[in-house]
């Protein structure tokens, strides 16, 4: 669903935060669920992503973890609380890794912390803001070796990338139930993540949204359509036809779909939402779900 009233109080892209209006997490529990939810959207993300290259014109490296740096996490009891959550060294350290991807089949972990990326070494660097600047570039190259710190041991690892469409997703924390899409990114609300407890399920809005982003739907020009009743709802359906074969051919079950939207509805379905007509009146559930089900059957 493309959304245009949506207030977003702080976004997290994978590994980098920025403020506004915004409340951290208060406790270890708070910090680590919250890193658990954007390494989950970052998997299914990117499952879609890699699966779905064939289609895609523009293509980017992806190795699977998210580093985290002391420096990021605003003041001194924000720094306490990562430090315990995910034993935060001076280096950047990782607090998560894709389980199908590069990072994992060369054996990085969570808590690793990372002191070298290609031939750029952390002990090198004046600050370690140019190390994550460093680190990031890295990412970009097919190739990325990895000295990492494991407890009191030192190794060296070699990943090599996967291919993944070049669009990047963002986790809003919201406490709202959708996703959008905005020029080449994805952004999916926490509040969504936690509600959809399968992956099949997220998978189908980030699907959707990744249509709208391949059919053109997210450029400047195009947004009078949006407006507009008649091609907002041609629009719709076509994001949902192409979005159920991009999770199919990631793997996940288009069942997910059905329950995804029957949940959401449920919860959205007062009489506020409503009003604002926040998930569109293109279709209705039902209908939408007959819709989908013709398209996979097709
Ligand atoms: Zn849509």
């Amino acid at each position: 669903m493309l959304k245009t009233l949506i207030l977003i109080a702080m976004l997290f892209t994978a590994g980098c935060a920025s403020t506004k209006t915004y409340t951290p997490p208060q406790t270890v529990g708070e910090l680590r669920s919250l890193y658990t939810q954007l390494g989950r959207v970052s998997a299914i993300t990117h499952n879609i992503l890699v699966a779905n290259t064939p289609i895609c014109s523009k293509l980017k490296t992806y190795y699977g973890f998210i580093p985290m740096s002391l420096k990021e996490q605003g003041n001194e009891e924000q720094k306490k609380l990562a430090i315990k959550a995910f034993n935060l060294k001076k280096q950047p350290t990782v607090t998560y890794v894709d389980p199908k991807r590069a990072a994992d089949k060369a054996g990085l972990r969570v808590g690793d912390a990372i002191i070298s990326a290609n031939d750029n070494r952390w002990s090198d660097t004046k600050s370690p803001d140019e190390f994550t600047k460093l680190l990031n570039e890295a990412q970009h190259s097919p190739h990325l070796r990895l000295g990492i710190l494991r407890g009191k041991n030192k190794q060296v690892l070699n990943l090599i990338a996967d291919k993944a469409c070049d669009y990047s997703f963002i986790l809003s924390d919201t406490t709202e139930h959708m996703a959008i899409a905005r020029n080449k990114e994805i952004i999916v609300d926490l509040g969504a993540a936690k509600l959809l407890k399968r992956d099949d399920e997220l998978a189908f809005f980030i699907s959707h949204e990744l249509a709208h982003i391949l059919l053109g739907h997210t450029l400047p020009e195009r947004k009078k359509e949006l407006d507009d009743y008649k091609m907002r709802n041609i629009i719709e359906k076509d994001a949902d036809a192409l979005g159920i074969r991009l999770m199919i051919r990631a793997g996940y079950d288009p069942e997910g779909a059905e329950t995804a939207l029957k949940s959401t509805d449920l919860i959205d379905s007062g009489p506020v939402t409503n009003f604002f007509n926040y998930h569109g009146s293109y279709m209705s559930v039902d209908e939408r779900i007959q819709y989908l089900r013709e398209v996979v059957n097709q």
